[in-house]
């Protein structure tokens, strides 16, 4: 069964489900990238904080998968925003993938109390035209940060991404991206490998249609239409993680799911808060 894309508002597209490489180190990095490839991935998600993209660029070339059929998303850190330092930053980021282009690039946090992401956002409209960046993009902005941006420059980023899974389903940023025709794309998918994958409630569904609780979250990203980026650099969970095509979940297992959310779901930073 075939991996699904989603519509991005510049008319590319994005393979729905990727690999995300948080945390890890920069010498398994290829490993775990050729070992997705070879399990029929075709998008890597790596950021210059990860510390990670000369490995990952390592594997891609080691998959031997030609680079047209591979979609790479790399982000700017926040110490690098603003217009000279994001070009810099950005020409230091294709040297180490060993690439001429990225399929996205993203700022990584709005980082609000620098002040700098609208002069950066002109910067990624130049990478942009350059074609070096083919499809420009944010993470863990608010629907406030984007109308600001494309107040400023007109150009209205392909996506957003932002902490996402079961217990935190960000249900009216969801909305607000839909109005604005900007993706959502899922960070810590699987609630980071934590107690939510042993809920009672995903076991069940699991067990119904004989999956993991991992694929039945992940299934549930790609059923909301979602941009999904499991990480892993287990092999046998690398290939568990993209073997979501075969099953749909119904609308009683996507109701059980939904009652799932939790105002205290969040895992990770607060972006208006964050002390980055
Ligand atoms: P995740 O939700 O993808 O969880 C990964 C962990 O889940 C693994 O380390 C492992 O412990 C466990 N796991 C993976 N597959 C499993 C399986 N099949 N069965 C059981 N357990 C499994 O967490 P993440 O790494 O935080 O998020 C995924 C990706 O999102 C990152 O690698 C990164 O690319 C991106 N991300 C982006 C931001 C951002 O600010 N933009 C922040 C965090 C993560």
């Amino acid at each position: 069964s075939e991996q699904t894309h989603i519509k991005l508002n510049d008319g590319r597209e994005i393979p729905q489900v990727g690999l995300g490489v948080f945390k890890v180190p920069d010498e398994d990095a290829a490993a775990a990238v050729r070992t997705a490839l070879e399990a029929g991935y075709r998008h890597v998600d790596t950021a210059a904080v990860y510390k990670n993209e000369r490995g990952v660029g390592e594997g891609l070339r080691a998959a031997g998968v030609p680079r047209d059929e591979v979609f790479v998303t790399t982000k700017l850190w926040n110490e690098s925003q603003g217009f000279d330092a994001t070009l810099r930053a950005f020409d230091e980021s294709l040297e180490k993938l060993g690439l001429d282009a990225v399929d996205l690039y993203l700022i990584h946090w709005p980082s609000p109390a620098r002040g700098l992401f609208v002069d950066t956002w002109k910067a990624f409209r130049r990478l942009h035209e350059e074609g070096r960046a083919q499809s420009i993009g944010v993470s863990n902005f608010t629907a406030e940060h984007i109308d600001q941006i494309v107040a400023e420059t007109g150009i209205t980023p392909v996506l957003n991404q932002i902490e996402l899974h079961p217990r935190f389903q960000q249900r009216a940023l969801r909305e607000a991206m839909d109005q604005r025709g900007v993706v959502t794309e899922s960070w810590s998918p699987l609630g980071q490998g934590g107690d939510m994958l042993k809920d009672p409630v995903l076991a069940r569904i699991a067990e119904k249609h004989g999956k993991t609780a991992a694929q039945v979250v992940i299934r549930w990203h790609v059923d909301n239409e979602l941009v999904v980026i499991p990480k892993s650099v287990t092999p046998s969970r690398i290939a568990e993680n993209i073997d979501v095509f075969g099953f749909r979940l119904d609308d009683e297992d996507l109701a059980a799911i939904g009652g799932l959310d939790a105002a205290d779901g969040r895992i990770g930073p607060d972006p208006m808060t964050a002390k980055f």
